[in-house]
């Protein structure tokens, strides 16, 4: 169990459920992350709850600089002291979802470039992942570790789409790329995990005029997933089904299909259709 015990037991620290403190204790899974990386000495990491800094040791020893943010105000003095020797690496206090990214790199960002790599808190994970794919300016890579029934669902295709799925999609192109077991945590969570790759090209990958409209659209769908997508999009949405079920099938789409049967570019020219039409904005 490396170092983890042994830490916890050092600083007198319990870890807390409720923060989603499941601190990975296996070497070869953390090489397998820091692989995933691709790390270069140009590369700045933002890493997302260092807990006790196992993952963040490795990732500054590939990586120019690391900045990572942890909520836990016990955890960030423990941080302190067993980063002390790494002049690298920048531990910031604080919640993740109430910080913009391009603030916390600010001082290292010439390039407006950056990774993430971290093992997610379980209990936020799709508001971080939404967080940070909608920030200003998104990372060009992401590594995250999370519970492998979400990674499923993340990488699902058209059959098994969820609103998750979309946005991830929308924006980049995810992979599992490793599966760990549940016992290479400590405490050992329930259930196993997966690393997820997420490459992005910096603008969503399907052309759609505005990513709000093409949202509103997406959830509406998803609101009544077991309904057709016609009475789905016209309940939620207020709209007549009539026009719905025709700018359904000007993009191609059966107006009868449901939202998970769904890709990513059929969503894109659903919403584009519902648009030009002037049928997507009422509220
Ligand atoms: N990176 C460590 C590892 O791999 O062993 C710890 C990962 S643990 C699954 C998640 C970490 O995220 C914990 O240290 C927890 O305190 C921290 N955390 C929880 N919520 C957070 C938030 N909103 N913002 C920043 N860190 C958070």
């Amino acid at each position: 169990m490396m170092d983890v015990r042994r830490l916890l037991k050092e600083f007198d620290i319990q870890p807390r459920k409720s923060l989603g403190q499941n601190f990975l204790a296996d070497q070869r899974a953390l090489e397998r992350i820091v692989e995933a990386a691709e790390l270069g000495p140009g590369d700045i990491v933002l890493e997302i709850g260092p807990g006790l800094g196992t993952l963040t040791r490795c990732l500054a020893a590939g990586a120019g600089w690391v900045v990572a943010i942890e909520l836990d105000q016990r955890l960030v003095e423990v941080l302190k002291q067993t980063l002390a020797d790494l002049p690298n690496v920048e531990i910031i206090h604080g919640d993740i979802l109430e910080l913009n990214p391009a603030d916390l790199l600010e001082r290292q960002m010439a390039s407006f470039q950056y990774k993430v790599v971290s093992n997610l808190p379980y209990y936020i994970t799709s508001a971080v992942l939404r967080h940070l794919l909608t920030a200003k300016v998104r990372p060009k890579l992401m590594i995250v570790t999370v519970q492998l029934e979400v990674a499923r669902r993340i990488t699902a295709e058209p059959g098994d789409m969820s609103l998750l799925a979309v946005s991830v999609q929308f924006y980049g192109r995810p992979r599992i790329v490793a599966r760990i077991k549940a016992s290479a945590f400590y405490p050992s969570p329930q259930v196993d995990s997966a690393v997820i790759r997420i490459d992005l090209d910096g603008r969503p990958l399907v052309e759609v005029d505005d990513a709000d409209s093409f949202f509103k659209v997406v959830r509406a769908g998803f609101a009544q997933r077991r309904k057709q997508l016609r009475n789905a999009l016209a309940a939620e949405l207020a709209l007549p089904a009539s026009e719905v079920a025709q700018a359904l099938s000007r993009a191609g789409v059966d107006p009868k299909r449901r939202a998970q049967t769904l890709g990513i570019e059929e969503w894109a020219k659903v919403c584009n259709e519902m648009q030009s039409r002037g049928i997507s904005q009422k509220d």
